[in-house]
């Protein structure tokens, strides 16, 4: 079943990037695998998917720890300081900093294990008071030109998630509010190349305004069975 969902997303993601002239080695693929057990992580990795995704720092850490395969980890949840040290060593990507605190707690634990931490910078796009991110521009500016300063930190780009809901303009407003904001940056002379938007919901719609990161959950694994575990 697994195999054949990620045959269904993958002819998705082909034929929407052929529609609209994107490359389809732009786009990563990250299999949102939070709550799923192991097996699926296996059967998802059998069929060609290498990028598993994690929101919590526990279940990331002792995931890595049980699992036999040479997978890229992605955290993907809100990351407090005094849990770094559970993600560090694993993930190849953190896409949920947003702030100096947290920034400076990666920078550390990087160092001790004489890593260079690529990070993207959360940002809220939504305006949903219960989203977690940067507010703005200037906060996420002024935060970059403080990771700047961090030699164990690298920031890549910006991530961001749309509201769940059926309205796509509210969507895609989200998205491309994120892609302006990176393009802005650029612009002024940031070096920032990936842009995580876009899940099960709605990652079509983030192919068209530029994702190069799609966190994908359900659409691979199922619906989260978030009882009885
Ligand atoms: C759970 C989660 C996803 C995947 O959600 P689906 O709707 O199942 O695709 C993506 N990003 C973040 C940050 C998540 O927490």
């Amino acid at each position: 079943m697994i195999a054949d969902n990620i045959n269904i997303v993958s002819e998705k993601i082909a034929e929407r990037c052929d529609n609209i002239g994107r490359k389809l080695s732009e786009i990563t693929v990250v299999a949102v695998s939070k709550t799923n057990p192991l097996s699926a992580i296996r059967e998802a990795f059998s069929a060609g998917l290498t990028n598993f995704g994690e929101n919590k720092a526990q279940e990331l850490r002792d995931k890595n720890s049980e699992l036999e395969l040479n997978v890229n980890w992605h955290f993907i949840g809100h990351l407090q300081t005094n849990k770094v040290k559970y993600v560090i060593e694993p993930s190849t990507l953190i896409h949920s900093v947003d702030s100096t605190k947290l920034a400076d707690e990666i920078n550390t634990r990087a160092e001790l294990i004489g890593k260079v931490q690529n990070i993207l910078l959360e940002v809220n796009t939504s305006g949903e008071v219960s989203k977690f991110g940067l507010q703005n521009e200037a906060e996420v500016i002024e935060i970059t030109d403080y990771i700047n300063t961090l030699k164990n930190v690298n920031l890549k780009g910006l991530m961001t998630m749309a509201p769940y809901t059926a309205d796509v303009n509210e969507i895609r407003k989200c998205f491309v509010g994120l892609r302006n904001l990176k393009d802005k940056l650029v612009k002024i002379g940031y070096n920032l190349s990936d842009l995580s938007m876009g899940m099960t919901n709605d990652y079509e719609i983030a192919i068209e305004e530029g994702s190069t990161i799609l966190r994908i959950g359900s659409a691979i694994f199922g619906e989260r069975n978030y009882k009885g575990k």
